[in-house]
């Protein structure tokens, strides 16, 4: 029995392994050892581009330019949140985040391509962060926290370079934008707690969550940030104005 079963494994394992052999080649490094390395084939999908056919730099940039996707405008980062938010907007203004426009247009069959929040809408990245009321609602009560006006066309980077039409100082603006990526971060989460939640959850938990999770980040990486919970929540713009 277990050498019937020893057989079975082996012949279930051939097939890979012969088309592994096809696939890849075998290549020593300087100590000897061997190893395998992918060819540039495989690689470049539907295309006849040989390994030899182009030198090493030219190759990498071939392959990240078909491959990588590229994103246009400055480099977005902010050292007063978390990485993972600094991420999630990097994917924002990817447009990569896997909202169910995004998932069908990438070939994925779903139920359903509505808003889960308002079923009434294609859920795109615009009508996710800014494309119904109670989002409006939202991006207006920011503004008033903060005593400045919404931007007159709403944008992922409207909002996430919102700060540069005002004459504030560097900490204050930066603190400004970790809110904004905050706010577009709890939005994000509000979207994910309807769709994979045990129970739904009010929309004015986005500006409640903001407020406390931006306070909490910024605290606690901006060592000049000295603010207290009370300014935070009615003077913000003054107890920034020292940063
Ligand atoms: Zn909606």
């Amino acid at each position: 029995m277990e050498n019937r079963l020893k057989w079975l494994s082996r012949s279930m394992r051939e097939p890979e392994e012969k088309t592994m052999n096809r696939k890849k080649k075998t290549i020593r490094s300087a100590g000897g050892q061997r190893r395998w390395r992918r060819t540039i084939e495989e690689v470049v999908v539907g295309n006849h581009l040989r390994a030899t056919d182009l030198c090493e730099g030219k190759r990498r940039s071939y392959i990240d330019n078909g491959m990588l996707p590229t994103g246009g405008g400055e480099t977005y980062w902010n050292n007063w949140v978390p990485i993972k938010l600094n991420i999630f907007i990097w994917r924002l203004r990817l447009n990569s985040l896997p909202t169910r426009a995004n998932l069908s247009y990438r070939g994925i069959l779903l139920d359903s391509i509505l808003c889960p929040v308002c079923s009434a809408m294609i859920e795109s990245i615009d009508h996710l962060f800014f494309g119904y009321s109670e989002l409006i609602d939202l991006w207006n009560r920011v503004a008033l926290w903060w005593g400045v006006h919404v931007p007159q066309h709403l944008s992922i980077d409207s909002l996430l370079f919102w700060s540069n039409s005002f004459s504030w100082r560097s900490g204050q603006r930066k603190v400004f934008d970790a809110v904004i990526m905050t706010t577009l971060w709890c939005i994000w989460n509000f979207r994910n707690s309807i769709l994979f939640g045990t129970e739904l959850p009010m929309k004015s938990i986005i500006f409640d969550e903001m407020v406390k999770n931006s306070y909490f980040w910024v605290v606690n990486r901006c060592s000049k940030a000295n603010i207290g919970w009370t300014n935070w929540l009615h003077n913000l713009v003054s107890a920034c104005k020292l940063l």
